[in-house]
């Protein structure tokens, strides 16, 4: 059996691996990509005295099946020795403020800190969480992550903690957010026992756990048992992908880089994927592009799927790393993040060597824009733009008034997929129609199923065992 995987970013090579680890009728897989490099939003920079920045993704997240997923896959693919973890006893696991009225301000971490009363709230958060307890489940419904929040945990909570922590992890509005698809177990557990913290608390046995297969990896039990937060990999997270890419060579993929897949031809039971250079015949498509791309590429073959998947919106991010000499914060942690009724441009600063130290460096990454770029930036920003917004925040908050020694600045455009309220419907709608109309084309990629690199490859992995 032929089959092509569309895109080559950390989805569509995990695809490709899957693929040969685990099917058998698999013959020919050949992996298309448009641009010169695999990877996707992945994207390292590693300077000559081998100072690293990272553009895109950092670091992943530990926790569930889909964390130990990746972890295992890292250690299949021989990475065990280079992997760099934080435990949760790491400051940047436990620090994380944000800025309201011009202050930054240390969100609460512990109980003790829960039961004070920590700026900017104005009880303390062990107050909202009696909230919880007594407010009543609403059925069924999705809604939005910041009403879902609000309902049951009040105002200040929704403001102040679930608003920066959506533009920071999915630079997006969380009033427009879906509570069903990006914190699934939350809403399940008001469901089921009509309050969140009961339910996570009566619930915690059948919180996501490895599965049996997972849990046998070294890595995957050496990280519970060091309590790792999360995690990266030395020379930074390009080095997973280059490291999947020889893999795959190895095994015989066909990789076609510089290809745009232009559209898709149903012909009897095969599909036709068209690029500029040649028409590929193959049994099954796995395809790993952002949905409006795959959108664009299936409206002639089948326009109510294009319709489907070209509805889910996507926002644009500018990303500035900045790097000083010295040691210039004072205070360890994450870094903050910043809600969206500040009058600031940007979503949020990483303390990047807070987490993983580069001798006597100090880089920060600025994020901006997201859900907000062009009503704040315009269409068109420069680099140049981007570059005095994130020294004018890093000079305004943090009080770093010297310029930075070295930068680099990045407009991401469309590089993460909003799942807006409907959005499982949505997918689940697509789903169905490819069912209905027989295709042979399956859904993977950080468009559906999770934003994050884990769910990403996850989506992979079900792609190839559970729907090929
Ligand atoms: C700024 C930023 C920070 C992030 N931070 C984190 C983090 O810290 N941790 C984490 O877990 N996740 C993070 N993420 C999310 C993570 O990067 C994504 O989940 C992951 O990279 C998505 O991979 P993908 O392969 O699904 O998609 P992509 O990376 O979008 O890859 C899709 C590929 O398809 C190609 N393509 C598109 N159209 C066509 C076409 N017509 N023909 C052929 N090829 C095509 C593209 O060129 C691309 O290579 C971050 C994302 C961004 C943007």
């Amino acid at each position: 059996m032929a089959v092509a995987v569309l895109g080559g970013g950390v989805s569509g090579l995990a695809a490709a691996h899957y693929l040969h680890m685990g099917h058998a009728q698999t013959g020919r897989v050949v992996v298309v990509e448009a641009t010169n490099r695999l990877g996707g939003w992945i994207n390292t920079t590693t300077h000559s005295d081998g100072v690293v920045y990272e553009h895109g993704p950092r670091t992943l997240r530990v926790m569930g099946n889909a964390g130990a997923n990746t972890l295992a896959l890292a250690e299949s693919l021989g990475l065990t020795d280079r992997v760099v973890a934080v435990p949760y006893s790491h400051p940047s696991a436990r620090n994380r403020m944000i800025l309201v009225g011009g202050k930054l301000h240390m969100l609460p971490n512990s109980l003790k800190t829960a039961l004070k009363r920590t700026p900017p709230f104005s009880r303390p958060l062990a107050l909202s969480a009696l909230s919880d307890l007594k407010t009543k489940p609403v059925l069924n419904a999705d809604e939005s992550l910041f009403s879902f929040v609000r309902r049951r945990f009040g105002l200040e909570v929704a403001k102040y903690a679930i608003d920066p922590l959506a533009r920071g992890v999915f630079a997006g509005n969380a009033r427009d957010l879906s509570v069903m698809s990006l914190a699934k177990r939350l809403h399940q557990v008001e469901q089921k026992h009509g309050s969140v913290l009961l339910g996570l608390l009566k619930d915690r046995k059948n919180a996501e756990k490895p599965d049996s297969e997972l849990a046998k990896s070294e890595l995957v039990q050496k990280a519970r048992k060091e309590r790792w937060a999360v995690w990266s990999v030395e020379g930074g997270l390009e080095e997973l992908v280059k490291t999947l890419e020889r893999r795959n060579l190895e095994d015989g993929v066909e990789v076609r880089k510089n290809t745009k897949v232009k559209g898709i031809v149903h012909s009897g039971k095969k599909l036709v994927v068209q690029t500029d250079d040649e028409e590929l015949e193959v049994e099954k498509v796995i395809s790993c592009l952002p949905a409006n791309s795959l959108s664009t590429v299936v409206k002639k073959m089948n326009p109510d799927l294009s319709r489907l998947l070209g509805s889910i919106p996507f926002v644009t991010v500018g990303v500035v790393n900045l790097e000083y000499t010295g040691h210039l914060v004072d205070k360890p942690a994450f870094g903050y993040l910043v809600p969206s009724s500040e009058p600031n441009r940007v979503l949020g600063v990483i303390f990047d060597t807070c987490t993983f130290p580069q001798g006597d460096r100090t880089i920060f990454t600025v994020m901006m824009g997201g859900y907000w770029f062009n009503s704040i930036f315009g269409d068109s920003p420069t680099e140049q733009d981007m570059l005095d917004a994130a020294t004018y925040e890093i000079r305004q908050t943090l009080g770093i008034t010297c310029d930075p020694d070295r930068y680099v600045v990045k407009i991401l455009p469309d590089c993460i997929p909003q799942y807006i309220v409907g959005h499982l419907e949505n997918v689940s709608n697509s789903r169905q129609l490819l069912r209905d109309h027989r295709l042979p084309l399956v859904l993977a990629g950080n468009s559906y199923d999770g934003v994050g690199m884990n769910d990403t490859i996850m989506s992979s992995k079900r792609a190839v065992y559970d729907y090929l």
